[in-house]
């Protein structure tokens, strides 16, 4: 069984940021693939934009490498590559003065095609772009804003940032991207939820035990030194991606496919969070920062030997127990966690199930392990429900832990596509639900910011772990005091 392709219609993409680091490894490539794919029809375009002076041939060039360097070798076909270069174009444009935006418009034309803008600049020139191309009447009806993290630094300059593009473009015409939501993996947790008869009447506190999301990355701060320190874990992974992946397993089930009807669910779970301040965040939450350790076997420098004046409090890992305050999740811990330098790189939700009420086994059939659902989103997208069986073949009756492999992408002979590839899509289809509303953002940063604030308050200092490492031990403590553990710690049962 093979997918199948449905071209959109005609449209043209205009990339802000069109020569940088996210264009090249990741629009470039996710564009490519649609492209070679046939979804995308000949007519179409796709704009860069960037402060650099460069002709349309070097732009392609620029493109081309990206290609090779970011799409494997087996799906590159020249043919197919060239197809997708001569959809390329390149304008030179200042977001910061008049300089190229007449030629922007030129290009662009009068037609009334789909024309999407991609913000892939930093956030401080958002604004400014959203007021050009207002300025310049290029924003039409069927015209669409893309913008990437961050969204805000806090509530109110989130708030302050939806405002501000919110005059330009209607909230129909904005798409928020976390990429985390185009994942395979996170789409297949509302199929799982919401095609299937078998988990919703046990989705709840009954019948589960409690979740964990962790995002654990092996990287050091590479060359985003400037933005992370000022930014932190929390900021950085906390308030998008991983509140989102909460609020796809939290969402009550929403009335249709439609996005508003799942961002309003979104929301609800967002308004529900248990709020963490000054009076709890020491039980709730746990800070870290990385020494010196290793990583990916060569030994790692730690995070303030990699800033310039050395002196930092920022966290470069986090754990929080969150609860979600309603009838359906009373008593059951979602324990988060996120950091850089960690001993894998590795994206799952573990959704834990309660124990059987009551074993009929004797202790040779050995230990019954509750059942869990896990949804790993990196380095390899997997679905898997963790079950008990007999242990095959004659003898006595002994239990083993064995995996339902729900990752179904090898039956139907797809390549698993990267999240973006989808999102740049839906974006042209008009389909808003795996992007994220302004209310969301907001409400997201509402339980943030006072975890932030109550940091401060009551001095609650980053602690060290070594690179390479799980984390401070405080983070290990923070589930198991609950009599729990976190995942890794159980592999190989
Ligand atoms: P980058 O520094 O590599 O590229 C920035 C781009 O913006 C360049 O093309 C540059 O020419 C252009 N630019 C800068 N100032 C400009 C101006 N005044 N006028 C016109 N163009 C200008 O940055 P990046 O890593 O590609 O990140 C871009 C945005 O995407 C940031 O907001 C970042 O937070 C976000 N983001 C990046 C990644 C990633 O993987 N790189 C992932 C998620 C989000």
């Amino acid at each position: 069984m093979t997918s199948q392709f449905i071209p959109v219609e005609p449209f043209d993409y205009v990339v802000f940021g069109g020569t940088g680091d996210l264009a090249e490894r990741k629009l470039i490539p996710a564009l490519y693939h649609r492209a070679a794919d046939g979804q995308v029809l000949p007519s179409s375009r796709i704009i860069g934009a960037a402060r650099a002076e460069m002709s349309t041939e070097a732009f392609r060039e620029f493109a081309r490498q990206a290609i090779v360097a970011h799409v494997k070798p087996d799906e590159r076909r020249s043919d197919k590559i060239e197809f997708f270069l001569g959809m390329l174009h390149y304008v030179s444009v200042d977001a910061a003065s008049e300089r190229g935006w007449a030629e922007l418009k030129a290009l662009l034309g009068e037609d009334d095609r789909v024309r999407a803008f991609y913000l892939a600049v930093g956030p401080t020139i958002f604004a400014e772009i959203a007021a050009r191309l207002g300025a310049c009447g290029l924003i039409g009806a069927d015209s669409r804003l893309v913008v990437e993290k961050p969204i805000g630094h806090d509530l109110a300059s989130a708030h302050e940032l939806n405002l501000t593009i919110g005059r330009y473009f209607g909230e129909n015409q904005i798409f928020r991207i976390d990429h985390y939501l185009g994942k395979e993996t996170v789409q297949n947790l509302m199929a799982l939820r919401f095609a299937n008869a078998l988990y919703e009447p046990i989705w709840n506190s009954a019948h589960i035990d409690h979740v964990q999301i962790t995002v654990a990355e092996t990287l050091g701060l590479e060359a985003r030194a400037g933005y992370y320190d000022r930014s932190g874990a929390i900021r950085d992974m906390v308030q998008n991606h991983i509140l989102q992946l909460l609020c796809l397993v939290a969402m009550e089930p929403p009335a249709s496919i439609a996005a508003d009807a799942v961002r309003d669910e979104k929301l609800k779970v967002l308004r529900a969070l248990k709020p963490i301040d000054a009076s709890n965040v020491a039980d709730m939450t746990v800070r870290g920062q990385y020494g010196a350790g290793a990583a990916d076997g060569a030994a790692v420098p730690g995070y303030l030997e990699e800033l310039a004046d050395g002196k930092s409090d920022t966290e470069t890992f986090v754990a929080i127990k969150a609860e979600v305050e309603n009838w359906r999740w009373a008593g059951v811990p979602f324990y988060l966690r996120t950091g850089k330098r960690l001993a894998q790189r590795v994206s799952e939700i573990i959704i834990q199930f309660k124990p059987v009420p009551h074993s009929i086994f004797g202790p040779e059939a050995g230990r019954l392990i509750a059942n869990r659902l896990v949804l790993r989103l990196q380095p390899d997208e997997a679905v898997g429900q963790m079950i008990m069986i007999k242990d095959p073949g004659p003898g006595g009756m002994r239990l083993r832990q064995v995996a339902l492999d729900m990752s179904f992408a090898d039956s139907f002979a797809v390549r698993a596509p990267d999240a973006y590839e989808r999102l740049l899509l839906d974006v042209i289809r008009g389909n808003q639900t795996l992007f994220m509303r302004r209310d969301e953002v907001e409400a997201a940063w509402r339980w943030i910011d006072p975890i932030i604030s109550a940091w401060r308050e009551t001095g609650l200092k980053c602690r060290k772990y070594t690179a390479g490492t799980w984390g401070p031990s405080a983070a290990i403590a923070l589930v198991e005091r609950d009599g729990r553990t976190w995942h890794e710690e159980e592999a190989g049962d």
